[in-house]
């Protein structure tokens, strides 16, 4: 069985630790602190490359966490995850992860809703064996369901998945993600319902609801409503630890087409850090532009200028 050390994770779950006097980490996690993490393995990463070596170099570069993307499958080798954990911790680095893309929390069919299910919880248990704060997960397509049939179904599956939580990932969080597509299940206000139900936070992605709602949400009045909304839902002090999504985009009618550098998209990205200084707005900040390592730095640095 693997060893769990999980550390590295928020304020409220630590606070279990407290009677560790001399815990200066925990302390530091009490400051809010905004991460930008870079979507995987740094792309200028010294050959032979890898999440380890990744780690490393990104710390180099000045990136303190990272997304791993396990967007295809999710590893299966326990002691190489444990090691990238150790890693992390070492550097002090943050880690965050992307579950599977091959996940409907609403399919008829049953196979393949077994084995989306299946695919969230592996990813969740390698998580928390590499203490991961947060596994962003694609839920659903619709399906061209009545959306609250869909929610009705996605709420069924996420409660067989939280039914495991203690055993296998009691440190990590299901993040659903807000999506860019208007035919996949993943709204605001849709996320935000079903992180309540059972205690979660969700995946923030405001690239994703400009180019679902084909051109909104860009202006700091926008971005402003959506944390309102947030904080209505799960609390003020959820702002504080948050696994946010960023990136410039490209949309049309039919939501997200592909995602694009900051500075060749129409992202008022200058003025989303600006909200997310004034309000301090805590946790991970993925940057998912293509120009991975580049830009997560151009918005550390813009960020920490404010
Ligand atoms: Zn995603």
């Amino acid at each position: 069985m693997p060893r769990y050390t999980p550390r590295g994770v928020y304020p409220e779950r630590r606070r279990r630790a407290r009677s560790t006097r001399h815990d200066v980490a925990f302390f530091s996690t009490l400051l809010t602190v905004l991460h930008v993490a870079c979507p995987g393995v740094p792309r200028s990463t010294p050959s032979p490359g890898g999440t380890i070596k990744g780690l490393e170099y990104a710390k180099k570069l000045g990136i303190d966490a990272m997304e791993m993307e396990w967007v295809q499958r999710v590893p299966s080798n326990v002691e190489h995850v444990e090691a990238i954990g150790q890693k992390a911790r070492d550097l002090s680095m943050k880690l965050t992860i992307h579950a599977p893309f091959y996940v409907n929390l609403n399919a008829k069919d049953k196979v393949i809703l077994a084995a989306s299910k299946k695919r969230i919880l592996q990813a969740l248990t390698m998580g928390q064996i590499c203490g991961a704060l947060s596994v962003c997960v694609h839920p659903a397509f619709y399906l061209g369901m009545d959306p609250e049939k869909a929610y009705e179904n996605v709420r069924r599956a996420t409660d067989d998945i939280m039914k495991q939580k203690s055993k296998f990932f009691p440190d990590v969080n299901l993040g659903y993600e807000t999506m860019g597509k208007p035919t996949q299940f993943g709204t605001l206000e849709e996320v935000l319902r079903l992180s309540k139900e059972f205690g979660i936070y969700p995946c923030v992605d405001p690239a994703h609801m400009h180019a679902r709602s084909n051109g909104a949400w860009n202006s700091a009045k926008e971005w402003n409503q959506m944390f309102d909304l947030y904080e209505k839902y799960l609390g003020k002090s959820s702002l504080n630890t948050m696994h946010l999504h960023f990136s410039g985009i490209a949309y049309g009618p039919k939501g997200e087409k592909h995602h694009l550098k900051f500075e060749e998209s129409d992202a008022k990205w200058k003025e989303f850090l600006g909200v997310l200084k004034k309000r301090k707005i805590g946790g991970v900040l993925v940057s998912e532009s293509p120009a991975m390592e580049e830009d997560a730095l151009l918005l550390k640095k813009a960020y920490e200028k404010l």
